[in-house]
């Protein structure tokens, strides 16, 4: 069967490479925006080191630093606002997935037209964005070589998914030192997003050689690297591994696409405010339980390169130790048992089932396709 991987991304990486920043952005523009969150980059020093970097390479800099977790339109739309009276030519993304991806959005409304809304969904941007130069500073979404943008429609309570080519970064610069700064859970819920990536996208109807090959590497170095990023937060070798780990993920999320974890974790996000790679954990396991029977061999892989013995097994018996192993890592780096924990109602549970039955593009990503009852089940075995 055909099969795609694209991965345009140009990437520099390494401890000490947001130095570089400079020089690469004067290749694009003389005039550059940095999109950052409110407070983590400047508390860091990390966005003091890139505005020195970006002038002592006389280049103009204006700064948007209002970017929420999980930014909303209009964060968006103020920031496009404000770059466009500032007349902009390059956006950086300097933050978490919720910065870099209002970068995205940001640098696409500078050469579309419309509301961000206008764009939401697979390949309705028309003309490039500006060029965007995306800076990680968690190790979990890998938004710096992803072609989506996650923005959340707080009108319609949805988290919006914006897939377009025109808005892969241009250069994407990793840093592990960046990440140093993240506190345990932070560090927890991000690096799992990312082992949630590396997983979804391994098993998606979508899934490709390239891809299934970075997938693996990236579970196998998340399940030894993030109990470790925990206990040693400031070993910057540790740090690089579930950096290298996370790009690794988002590039195979960014031509295989996600599944129904994403799907159904979004909703925990938006009602009961978990950090998204948190909602993704606390239904991996159900997830992946019950998507086991239609890809057995790949659930067995992921067994396999999550430490666990599988000779002798049966594929089924071997498979089935995955979620075993997932289980055991989520309890490790001190991931809540249940969705009960964090306070999630029985009573929501069906509403988010028929609102996730309703999305077309990810349960025919998702290894097997689940109806709206199914999707309601594995919701209440996570609780
Ligand atoms: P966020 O970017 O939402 O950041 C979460 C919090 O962490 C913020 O309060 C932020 O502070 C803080 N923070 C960020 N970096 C550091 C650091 N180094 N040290 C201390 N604190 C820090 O988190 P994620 O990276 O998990 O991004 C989640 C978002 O990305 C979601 O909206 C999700 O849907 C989206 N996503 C996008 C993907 C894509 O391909 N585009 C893929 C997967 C998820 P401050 O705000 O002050 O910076
Ligand atoms: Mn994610």
């Amino acid at each position: 069967m055909e099969s795609v991987f694209y991965s345009p991304t140009r990437i520099i990486f390494g401890e000490g490479s947001l130095k570089r920043v400079g020089e690469e952005a004067k290749k694009f523009g003389e005039k550059v925006l940095i999109v950052t969150g409110k407070s983590s980059a400047k508390k860091s020093g990390s966005l003091d080191e890139v505005v020195n970097s970006l002038t002592s390479h006389n280049l103009r800099v204006e700064v948007f630093n209002k970017v929420e977790p999980d930014p909303s339109v209009e964060t968006v739309e103020e920031g496009a606002k404000f770059a466009k009276k500032c007349a902009v030519n390059v956006v950086i993304g300097l933050g978490g997935g919720s910065s870099m991806d209002a970068a995205k959005g940001i640098a696409l409304l500078i050469t579309n037209r419309g509301s961000i809304v206008d764009y939401f969904g697979t390949d309705k941007v028309k003309e490039p964005a500006i060029p965007i130069i995306a800076i990680p500073t968690t190790a979990g979404t890998g938004s710096e070589v992803t072609k989506y943008a996650v923005i959340t429609d707080r009108k319609k309570m949805l988290k919006q998914i914006i897939g377009s080519s025109h808005i892969s970064p241009r250069l994407a610069i990793l840093d592990p030192l960046l990440t140093l700064s993240m506190p345990a859970s932070l560090t927890a819920n991000t690096g799992v997003d990312a082992l949630s990536h590396a997983i979804e996208g391994y098993v998606s109807t979508q899934a490709n050689p390239v891809g299934d090959i970075l997938a693996l590497k990236s579970i196998a170095l998340i399940t030894e690297a993030l109990p470790e990023a925990i206990s040693q937060p400031n070993n910057p070798k540790i740090r690089e591994k579930m950096l290298f780990a996370s790009m690794l993920a988002g590039m195979v999320i960014s031509s295989a696409g996600a599944g129904i974890i994403h799907g159904m974790g979004y909703f925990i996000t938006l009602h009961y405010g978990a950090p998204h790679g948190l909602a993704n954990a606390l239904l991996m396991p159900e997830v992946m339980e019950f998507n086991l029977v239609a890809n057995p061999t790949k659930y067995k892989n992921i067994a396999e390169v999550m430490g666990k013995k599988i000779e002798g097994l049966s594929e089924m018996e071997a498979a089935r130790l995955s979620v075993v192993a997932m289980r055991e890592l989520l309890q490790k780096i001190g991931i809540p048992k249940s969705m009960k924990e964090i306070g999630v109602k029985e009573e929501s549970l069906a509403g988010f089932a028929k609102t996730v039955s309703k999305n077309e593009r990810l349960l025919t990503l998702n290894p097997r396709r689940p109806t709206q009852e199914e999707i309601e089940e594995i919701y209440r075995k996570s609780m």
